[in-house]
């Protein structure tokens, strides 16, 4: 967009009093904050906290949590490896190989080789969700992200895929769920291939 372009809207920072300028309205109003969530829970008995992991966190629906790759109506992993969610990762932490889909897939060009994201890297921002054409990977309200090395931590095709099994019931996705008679684990993800191999619960984030 250029300078001169008449759609550029400018916007002004306000201009602020001397009160304003000493930051107490500010500085009171997150004091306020505190005072209320003290009294909830000291008066009203509204708890703010968990015991954690007898009790879970019920994150916000909009919750950016553990990646999932979506699959189709027949099992087949929705991605068309069109690049574009690598592409707009600003943590540089997707990775993926395109092949060419086999002949009997004739709804697309190319499908995932390998799919690979690196949890430790990512910062959570929702940008690959948002840039997917056909919402084919999706963040999941998972936050139990755990393991003992930094290679548990990226997360292959298989895993990915195995987090959609893991959550889609609870978290239907955005563009609607494939039938649950179709989604099965057995359908083929890979062209000739075997269905998705069980990753153990080691491998997998822990949800109850
Ligand atoms: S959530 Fe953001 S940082 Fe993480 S993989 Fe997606 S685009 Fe990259
Ligand atoms: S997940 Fe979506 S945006 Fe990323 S390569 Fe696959 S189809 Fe493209």
């Amino acid at each position: 967009m250029k300078l001169d372009d008449p759609n550029l809207k400018r916007v002004e920072p306000p201009k602020l009093t001397l009160f304003e300028k000493t930051y107490l309205p500010q500085i009171l109003g997150g004091l306020a904050v505190t005072g209320r969530h003290i009294l909830g829970a000291a008066v009203g008995g509204k708890a703010i906290t968990v015991q954690y992991p007898e009790e879970q966190h019920v994150p916000s629906a909009n919750y950016r949590g553990v990646h999932r790759l979506n699959k189709d109506e027949q099992g087949r992993v929705k991605c068309v490896a069109c690049m574009l969610c690598a592409t707009a990762c600003p943590a540089h932490c997707i990775d993926i190989v395109g092949a060419t889909a086999p002949p009997e897939w004739d709804d697309r060009e190319k499908y995932p080789e390998s799919f690979v994201i690196d949890e430790l890297r990512c910062i959570y921002c929702g940008m690959c969700e948002e840039a997917c054409p056909v919402d084919a990977i999706e963040l999941t309200g998972l936050y139990d992200l755990t393991g003992l090395s930094r290679e548990e931590m990226i997360y292959d095709k298989t895993k990915l895929l195995s987090v959609f099994d893991m959550t889609k019931d609870a978290e239907p996705m955005q563009s609607g769920n494939p039938p649950a008679t179709l989604a099965l684990p057995t359908s083929p993800l890979e062209p000739g291939g075997p269905g998705p191999r069980s990753s153990s619960s080691a491998d997998m984030p822990s949800r109850s």
